[in-house]
């Protein structure tokens, strides 16, 4: 008995611990919010003594499927079971670009329509053209979009433009180059060429699906979209992200700083990143490091939002409360991952919405967005991994200074990638701390070393050449 009566109490310790107190604040809101967290804590206290004995189960709450210092291709793996509903809008080819298509798109046109010319010249028979110097009757011209050319006989050629059907009658082009014209006849100096004919429907018959759904409309896909007929295409709706930053030293830029707090950055910068995938970011007011707020704050996203992303509070420690909150009352999948930059984030979900919890520090954040929520994104978008939007190409580079690895974890060191001759060589500059925001911009890729793996000056390794 006496074992249960000190189990609950520390049980009590335990979660107090978890749950700080958030420091005090002069505001009549923040008493209402201490008043309801002091309720809040004595429930939980009492549920928590009832079931003392299982105790352990109360100090781990994790998620039953959660896992716990994941590869990056195992959080990938937790995260792309989750996905954000996916859902079309119609917009006009002029508004596509950079859209995810939403559905196959069909030819509604061969194309070519007709059997054309390649070149500006003229349509013969090609039989007429055996020797250099034939002369050659001029019957008319055909020319791209005007009426119907006049049929070319045995002896006769017909001026054509590039994209001009091919009279009846004639089956190969001689280039404009290859011949002088005089009054009503024209002198062949070249070839009669057959492959300048461009045949009906040898790139697409009607019918024909070259954009699926999920490829991404590139200036060369709206221009296909075009051709096959298209004015307007279905798309994937761009996502809403939530984007929560947390911590109590958070001032946003452009306001005074009161002393030890810093400028806020991830929030514009996770936004940031977001519009690059394709997504709608919504930033939120920063969250101090309460619990209650934070509550407030995952609620309104999970109602109007796709999915959430926060920035701050998912380590080890008391004030890591985005991590805390998802133990106690949400689902996390996973938590930590074995990579540096960026171990600390967790994946999961609050009320139904997949929740990322990114590190408040600002490379590592970045990091993990480019390697872990930028893909998810692309693939939730509906997206092949070659045709989806992604801010990074894997590419092998020859480091020009050595490199070293983490113990046990996947290194993404940052790097100054460019051309050399005909390969890839890769440098650093600047100091690489997680901290230092600079550094992500003073480089142009990540290392991918390997875990345990340092490189030397030659060695070639893989990387992220980012864009
Ligand atoms: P945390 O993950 O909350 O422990 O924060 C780790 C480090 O990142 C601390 O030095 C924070 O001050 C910093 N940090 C957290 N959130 C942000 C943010 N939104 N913008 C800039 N720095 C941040
Ligand atoms: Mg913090």
């Amino acid at each position: 008995m006496s074992q249960i009566a000190s189990d609950a109490a520390n049980v009590v310790i335990d979660r107090t611990a978890r749950y700080p107190e958030a420091p005090p604040s002069p505001t009549e809101e923040y008493s209402d919010a201490t008043a309801k967290r002091a309720n809040r804590t004595s429930t939980n206290s009492v549920e928590t003594t009832r079931t003392a004995l299982g105790r352990t189960l109360q100090l781990h709450r994790f998620s039953t499927s959660m896992e716990k210092g994941v590869s990056l291709e195992r959080a990938l793996e937790i995260a792309n079971r989750i996905s954000m509903e996916r859902d079309s809008e119609t917009l006009t080819l002029d508004q596509a670009t950079g859209r995810v298509l939403f559905e196959d798109l069909s030819s509604l046109v061969d194309d070519p329509r007709f059997d054309n010319s390649a070149m500006d010249g003229w349509a013969v028979r090609e039989a007429d053209c055996q020797e250099t110097g034939v002369v050659l009757r001029i019957v008319g011209t055909s020319q791209a979009g005007s009426a119907e050319a006049p049929p070319v006989g045995v002896g006769e050629a017909c001026s054509i433009m590039t994209g001009a059907p091919i009279p009846e009658g004639a089956d190969a082009i001689v280039m404009i180059e290859d011949s002088t014209t005089h009054d009503g006849s024209v002198t062949i100096n070249g070839p009669a060429r057959p492959g300048f004919i461009r045949r009906r429907g040898e790139n697409l018959t009607q019918g024909e699906q070259p954009l699926k759904s999920g490829n991404i409309l590139t200036p060369s896909a709206i221009s296909l979209a075009a051709t096959m007929g298209h004015d307007r295409v279905s798309v994937v709706r761009q996502p809403s992200i939530a984007v929560i930053g947390v911590g109590d030293e958070l001032t946003p830029p452009g306001e005074p700083l009161s002393e030890n707090s810093i400028y806020e950055s991830n929030t514009f910068g996770i936004s940031s990143l977001v519009k690059k995938m394709g997504g709608i970011p919504r930033r939120s007011e920063l969250i101090r490091d309460s619990i209650d707020d934070l509550r407030g704050a995952l609620d309104e996203a999970a109602e109007s939002c796709d999915a959430i992303i926060t920035s701050g509070g998912v380590s080890m420690g008391q004030w890591d409360i985005v991590r805390q909150i998802m133990e106690q009352e949400g689902d996390i999948r996973f938590w930590r991952i074995m990579m540096r930059p960026g171990g600390p984030p967790l994946f999961g979900s609050w009320k139904g919405k997949p929740l990322f919890g990114l590190p408040g520090n600002p490379v590592s954040s970045h990091v993990v967005f480019t390697v872990l929520v930028a893909p998810w994104m692309s693939k939730s978008m509906g997206t092949g991994e070659a045709n989806g939007p992604s801010l990074a190409n894997r590419v092998r580079v020859t480091m020009q200074e050595p490199l070293k690895g983490a113990p046990g974890k996947l290194c993404m060191r940052r790097i100054s990638i460019k051309q050399e001759g005909d390969k890839l060589v890769a440098s650093t500059s600047t100091h690489q701390g997680s901290g230092n925001i600079h550094s992500m911009v003073a480089h142009n890729g990540l290392s991918l070393l390997p875990p345990d793996t340092s490189c030397e000056k030659g060695d070639t390794i893989d990387a992220l050449w980012l864009f």
